[in-house]
């Protein structure tokens, strides 16, 4: 039962995340929970179990659903209290753990690719509420995301209040650029700009980038950068790594997935699919 005087349910106080399995082990599970405890923490929201707790019953969570590739999502609310804003009325924090699966885009979308439109509302200022806090104040993202329906497309990129790229709705952006010498460079913008510090962004800068040879940075972007990228893909828990191929009016090179982004993708699911890292 969740209650109606859940300031989670009255005022999206709280946090959250989203969390994937492959065959079995649960992709950065150790990451996905140090970074809701953080959030959590920004919020002076305390928690009502101890991490290791936490981790277990995600464990058991997976284990009675029977399931072995799953999307979990993680819920902590500020919990029960008056109708008042006063978080602190709120003696224990709300756990609420669903175990389900997911494709959040259709498999044939990573052949032909996304696209994407530039959102008008800008993303969140850090002073304001810190987008690397994962709240579940989510209007921000959801109203740029209705933006993006309106115009027909799936994704939309938001800028920061500066015009820098930040990310988009529910994922992080990178771009691909190719030198003459054939170095391939692989940039995405720094969490400086205001974003999500997303797992897959992190997973993307330490292993798959490399693991594919190309040089990864995190870098100031501009629009101008990202509609001159040779390539650009997106990075999330669950959109995983995917190509965009179409932003606004503007067709990206070819119109097709680049290949650096295909082996990004492939690379990508070669690493999560047989032994995925927990930590
Ligand atoms: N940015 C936002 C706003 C998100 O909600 C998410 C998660 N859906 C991401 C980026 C990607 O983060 P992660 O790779 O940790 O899922």
């Amino acid at each position: 039962m969740v209650s109606v005087f859940d300031h989670g349910l009255l005022y999206g106080d709280g946090c959250f995340e989203g969390i994937r399995a492959y065959n079995g082990r649960i992709f950065k599970l150790r990451s996905h929970l140090e970074r809701m405890y953080e959030s959590a923490d920004r919020l002076r929201l305390t928690p009502a179990y101890p991490i290791d707790v936490i981790d277990a019953a995600v464990r058991e969570a997976m284990q009675v659903n029977e399931l072995s590739d799953a999307y979990i999502r993680l819920v902590f609310t500020r919990g029960v209290g008056t109708l008042g804003l006063n978080p602190f009325q709120c003696p224990k924090a709300g756990t609420v753990i669903i175990a389900d699966t997911i494709a959040l885009y259709p498999e044939e979308l990573y052949e032909t690719g996304l696209a994407v439109i530039v959102a008008n509302r800008p993303r969140i200022p850090i002073p304001c509420l810190d987008p690397a806090v994962k709240s579940l104040n989510y209007l921000n993202n959801i109203l740029a995301k209705v933006e993006a329906i309106d115009a027909g497309v799936l994704e939309a990129i938001m800028l920061n209040m500066d015009g820098e790229v930040a990310e988009c709705t529910g994922d992080n952006l990178f771009i691909v650029n190719t030198g003459a010498d054939g170095t391939v460079t692989v940039s995405t913008p720094p969490t400086d700009a205001g974003i999500l510090h997303g797992i897959t962004r992190q997973f993307v800068i330490d292993a798959v980038g490399p693991g594919c040879d190309c040089v990864v940075e995190e870098r100031t972007l501009l629009m101008d950068d990202v509609l001159a990228a040779d390539e650009i893909f997106l990075t999330g828990t669950a959109a995983e790594v995917i190509g965009v191929v179409k932003i606004d009016e503007a067709s990206l090179g070819d119109g097709t997935v680049g290949p650096v982004t295909r082996r990004l993708t492939a690379k990508f699911r070669e690493l999560v699919g047989q032994n995925a890292p927990e930590d």
